[in-house]
């Protein structure tokens, strides 16, 4: 079995349309997720892992940090040398970016709220179960978020506020699948409006690092559309993207949540859609 970008693509296009888990179940059961994956790699010996660890902060785990950790939890040995980086993005349905742009200029709406909560689960899901695939390959893989010992959150930290001890989103980085934007949203080719996920695998992959722009932000056009649609001002042309302002609000949506959706979730993504980033990379006027 040949374990490529195709063998990813076709394991996690088929899971987003085949399992229960990504149909928005009590709306209208349509997909949570469009099965319109991209994939992306990268080295578990990239430098840049060391250098996340001092833009995010120590507690940031590189690769080997968490794959050692698993292997020490699971008595497995590995030499380290192979490690990858498979990061993929899961685009947000259409119908819920549409819903959540023409429903309120505060609240998310209830596709969008399913999203947040079922959605992530299904993402969660997704990476076990590429994880049980790979082992069945008899390939040793781990997904960090979905163990206790490696994933934590950080609401305060040497350098900030939130913050966790894996991003997928500076995975997608590493691996080549696009930049941040002004939100802080990761801008890719199906766009800005999407979860995602990562894992780490003990097999060579072709990394993909040679795709990675040099500038983080590359791109972000600047055009301003989420600096006009966020509700309490935490995106600035000055200050980027003001996490602590965000979650401020994020988090005081869950009461509005629980009363009209019946789920208890916070949540808001109002930066992330019906803006030039949302579904696509924007192109820069030159
Ligand atoms: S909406 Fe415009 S300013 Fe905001 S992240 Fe996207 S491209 Fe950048
Ligand atoms: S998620 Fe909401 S509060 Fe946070 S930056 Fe985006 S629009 Fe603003």
């Amino acid at each position: 079995m040949v374990i490529d970008k195709d063998w990813f693509t076709r394991k996690i296009n088929d899971f987003l349309r085949n399992d229960v888990s990504n149909k928005m179940v009590g709306v209208d059961s349509s997909f949570i997720f469009e099965p319109k994956t991209v994939v992306g790699f990268s080295s578990g010996k990239d430098p840049i892992f060391d250098e996340y660890k001092e833009i995010i902060g120590q507690f940031h785990l590189t690769p080997k940090e968490a794959f050692c950790k698993f292997c020490e939890i699971n008595n497995l040995n590995s030499t380290l040398e192979d490690l990858s980086i498979v990061g993929f993005v899961l685009p947000i349905n259409e119908k819920t970016k549409k819903e959540n742009y023409e429903y309120s200029k505060s609240m998310p709406s209830e596709r969008w709220a399913h999203t947040r909560l079922y959605g992530e689960q299904a993402n969660q899901k997704l990476q076990k179960f590429l994880v049980q695939e790979l082992k069945n390959e008899g390939i040793n893989a781990v997904a960090p978020m979905t163990e206790r010992y490696l994933y934590k959150v950080l609401k305060v930290h040497e350098n900030g506020v939130w913050a966790s001890t894996w991003s997928h989103r500076h995975m997608l980085f590493a691996s080549g699948l696009g930049s941040f934007g002004l939100s802080d949203g990761f801008i890719n080719a199906r766009g800005k409006a999407m979860r995602c996920g990562s894992i780490i695998v003990d097999y060579k992959l072709p990394s993909d690092a040679s795709k990675r722009p040099t500038d983080p932000y590359e791109f972000c056009t600047e055009c301003g559309d989420c600096v006009k649609r966020c509700p309490v001002s935490a995106i600035s042309f000055e200050l980027r993207h003001d996490k602590q302002k965000c979650s401020l609000h994020v988090g005081s949506t869950v009461p509005y949540i629980k009363k009209n959706y019946g789920i208890d979730i916070y949540g808001c993504g109002l930066c992330q859609v019906s803006v030039s980033c949302s579904s696509c990379i924007p192109k820069k006027n030159t």
